[in-house]
C-alpha cells in the first residue's frame, strides 16, 4: 500500500525559500579582493539570485544547460550556487588551479555554454573564449566601473546585470533528481572525470551533515567554507549554513593563517572546514604570533588524514574540537565524520586523539564496505567500496561507467573496524611494496608526525633493485624546530620491522600542493622518486 503523502521535491531553490522566509535577517559575510568585507542577508542573497535566474533565462541558458564558474569563496558565487540550479541549469564550478589545458579540456567536455568568473581569472577567460566553441556567454563577478575590460566589448558584468533584472517570481519547477551541479574530480591520480549531483542528493547531504551528531550547525553559529566553493560544492556548506539559518562568512582566497585568524577573531567564526594544510599554516601563524581563538568552537578537517600535531596544537592546547571526515568528489564528499559517542568522548584525552585518527562513521544514508569483504566491521584492510544517497551512480558523459545499484570503488585502502569506525590505511595508488609486502604510507606518516617539530611528512616509494620499492620520508619540519633524521629513524624503529624504516629521510621547505591543497604525491615521486 502506498502512502499518502504529499510529494515535496527536494530542490536547492527549496532551501533558498526556506532561508529567506525564516532567516531573512541572517548575515552573509564576503570578503572582497581588496580585503574589505560586503555584508549582506539571506533576503539579499535570494532576490540577487532570482535576478541572476532572469538574467541568464534572458540569454537563453536552458535547462540541463551547463554554467561554468571560476570564482572563489564570495557572495557572488553563492548567488550562483542557487541561481543556476533554480532555473534547472547545471552549475559545473570548475577548479581555477588546475592547469589551463586541463580547464579547456573539462569546459569543452562539459559543454558549457556561460562561464562566470572572478576578475582574477580574466586571462583564462580569454583563453576558454578561444578554445571551447560551445561558451557563448562570459560574465565577470563584479561591476564594470571596478573591472573595465576595453578590448571585450560584448563582456557582461555580473553587479551591472543583476542591478537592472527584474527577480524571478517563483522559480521554475524541477524534478528532484535532476542535474544541479558538476564538479571534476582534482585528477591527483588519473584524468579528470565529472561528476554530476542532483536537487536531491544535494539537499539530503546538506540535511544529513548539518545533524546534531555530526556537524551540528545552529543558527548561532558562524561558520567559514575555508574549503573552495570550487571544489565539492565547498562540502555542501553554502547549502548546510543556509538551510540551518547559520551566519556564512566567506574568505575569498584569503586563506593564509594571519588572514584566517583575523576573520574569524573579528566575526565571531565558531566552525570552520578545510584540509590540513590550512589548518598547519593557522596553527604556525598561532604559534608565532601568540593569537589566541576564543570564539572558535570546532574545525572539521578533511580530503587528507589529521595528524596528531593539529590535534594537539587545537584541540589540546586551545580546546577548539577537531573532528574528521572522509569523501571525495564522487561521493558529494561527506561520507563519515568522526564525532565521538558519549562514552567516548569520556575517555583519557590520549585515546580520544587515537580515536579521532580514524576517519569517523558513515553519516546516515551511505553504506560502507571493504571489496571481497562484508559489511560488518573487519580488521583485514582492502580496497573501500561505498554505496548511498549522495554517491555518484557514473561519471558524466563516459559510457561504460555506469555503477547504478553497485559499489562505488573508492582506490582507498581501509579497513572497518568495531564501532563502524573507518580506518584509512592508504590510497591504492600510494601504498608501497617492499620485498613483497605492503606498508601503509599513511601509517608512515603519522608516525612520523609524532616526532616533536615535525610539521608534516609524506612517504611515497622509491624504486629499489632488491626490494622492489623501498620507502622513503619528506619531511616539513615546524618554523625554528631542529629535528633530525636519526630521531625520526629512531622513533619509527619503535613501532615498524627494520625494512619498513625508510632508508632516506629528505627534509623540505614547503611541499607540491595539489588544485585542492593536498600535499602532491605524485610530483614528489617526480622529484624524490629515482632511487632510496
Ligand atoms: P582527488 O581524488 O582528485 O584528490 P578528492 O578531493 O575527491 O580529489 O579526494 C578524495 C580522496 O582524498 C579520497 O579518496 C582519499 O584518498 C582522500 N581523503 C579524503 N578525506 C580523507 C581523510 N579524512 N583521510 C585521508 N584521506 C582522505
Amino acid at each position: 500500500m502506498r502512502g499518502q503523502m504529499m510529494n515535496f521535491p527536494l530542490t536547492i531553490p527549496s532551501i533558498l525559500e526556506h532561508a529567506a522566509a525564516n532567516t531573512p535577517d541572517q548575515e552573509i559575510v564576503s570578503v572582497e579582493a581588496d580585503g574589505s568585507r560586503t555584508r549582506l542577508n539571506f533576503a539579499d542573497l535570494a532576490l540577487c539570485a532570482a535576478r541572476a535566474g532572469r538574467f541568464m533565462l534572458d540569454l537563453g541558458i536552458a535547462p540541463g544547460a551547463r554554467v561554468a564558474t571560476l570564482a572563489w569563496n564570495t557572495h557572488r558565487h553563492l548567488a550562483l550556487y542557487y541561481a543556476v540550479p533554480g532555473i534547472g541549469a547545471v552549475c559545473h564550478t570548475i577548479n581555477p588551479r588546475l592547469d589551463p589545458k586541463t580547464i579547456v579540456h573539462i569546459a569543452a567536455e562539459a559543454g558549457d555554454v556561460a562561464l562566470f568568473f572572478d576578475a582574477d581569472f580574466l586571462d583564462l577567460a580569454r583563453a576558454l573564449r578561444d578554445q571551447v566553441p560551445s561558451l557563448r556567454h562570459f560574465v565577470l563577478l563584479g561591476g564594470a566601473d571596478a573591472h573595465p575590460v576595453a578590448d571585450w566589448p560584448d563582456l557582461l558584468h555580473f553587479d551591472d546585470a543583476v542591478a537592472v533584472a527584474p527577480p524571478l517570481s517563483a522559480w521554475p519547477a524541477v524534478a528532484e533528481d535532476q542535474a544541479s551541479g558538476l564538479c571534476y574530480t582534482s585528477g591527483t591520480t588519473g584524468n579528470p572525470k565529472g561528476v554530476l549531483y542532483s536537487h536531491r542528493s544535494t539537499v539530503l547531504h546538506a540535511l544529513v551533515c548539518g545533524l546534531p551528531g555530526n556537524l551540528n550547525i545552529r543558527e548561532t553559529d558562524a561558520v567559514v567554507p575555508v574549503v573552495p566553493m570550487f571544489h565539492v560544492n565547498a562540502w555542501g556548506l553554502p547549502y548546510l549554513c543556509m538551510l540551518a539559518g547559520a551566519r556564512l562568512v566567506l574568505p575569498r582566497n584569503r586563506l593564509d593563517g594571519a588572514s584566517l585568524a583575523a576573520l574569524f577573531n573579528e566575526e565571531g567564526v565558531t566552525l570552520s572546514v578545510g584540509v590540513p594544510t590550512i589548518w598547519l599554516g593557522l596553527a604556525e601563524f598561532m604559534r608565532a604570533s601568540g593569537t589566541t581563538l576564543p570564539r572558535l568552537e570546532r574545525l572539521m578537517v578533511g580530503g587528507a588524514a589529521l595528524s596528531r600535531n593539529l590535534i594537539a596544537h587545537f584541540e589540546e592546547r586551545h580546546g577548539i574540537e577537531i573532528l574528521q571526515g572522509w569523501g571525495m568528489t564522487e561521493t558529494s564528499p561527506v561520507c563519515t565524520i568522526g564525532t565521538l559517542r558519549p562514552a567516548e568522548a569520556a575517555l583519557p584525552q590520549g585515546e580520544k586523539a587515537a580515536l579521532k585518527l580514524r576517519q569517523g562513521r558513515p553519516l546516515y544514508g551511505v553504506r560502507l564496505k571493504i571489496a571481497d569483504g562484508t559489511e560488518a566491521p573487519g580488521l583485514t584492510p582492502g580496497e573501500l567500496l561505498v554505496h548511498g544517497a549522495w554517491i555518484a551512480s557514473g561519471y558524466y558523459n563516459r559510457d561504460g561507467s555506469d555503477f547504478q545499484s553497485r559499489w562505488l570503488a573508492t582506490g582507498d585502502i581501509a579497513q572497518i573496524e568495531p564501532g563502524n569506525r573507518l580506518l584509512l590505511t592508504d590510497r591504492a595508488k600510494d601504498l608501497i611494496k617492499s620485498g613483497g609486502e605492503w606498508i601503509s604510507s599513511a601509517w608512515l606518516e603519522e608516525l612520523a608526525m609524532q616526532v616533536d617539530g615535525v610539521e608534516s611528512a609524506a612517504a611515497i616509494a622509491v624504486p629499489d633493485a632488491t626490494w622492489g620499492e623501498r620507502p622513503m620520508l619528506i619531511v616539513k619540519t615546524e618554523v625554528g624546530a631542529a629535528v633530525t633524521d636519526s630521531a625520526i629513524v629512531a622513533h619509527l624503529s619503535g613501532s615498524l620491522a627494520k625494512w619498513q624504516v625508510p632508508r632516506r629521510i629528505v627534509f623540505v621547505d614547503a611541499f607540491p600542493l595539489g588544485a585542492t591543497g593536498k600535499i602532491l604525491k605524485t610530483e614528489l615521486r617526480r622529484r624524490h622518486g629515482a632511487s632510496a
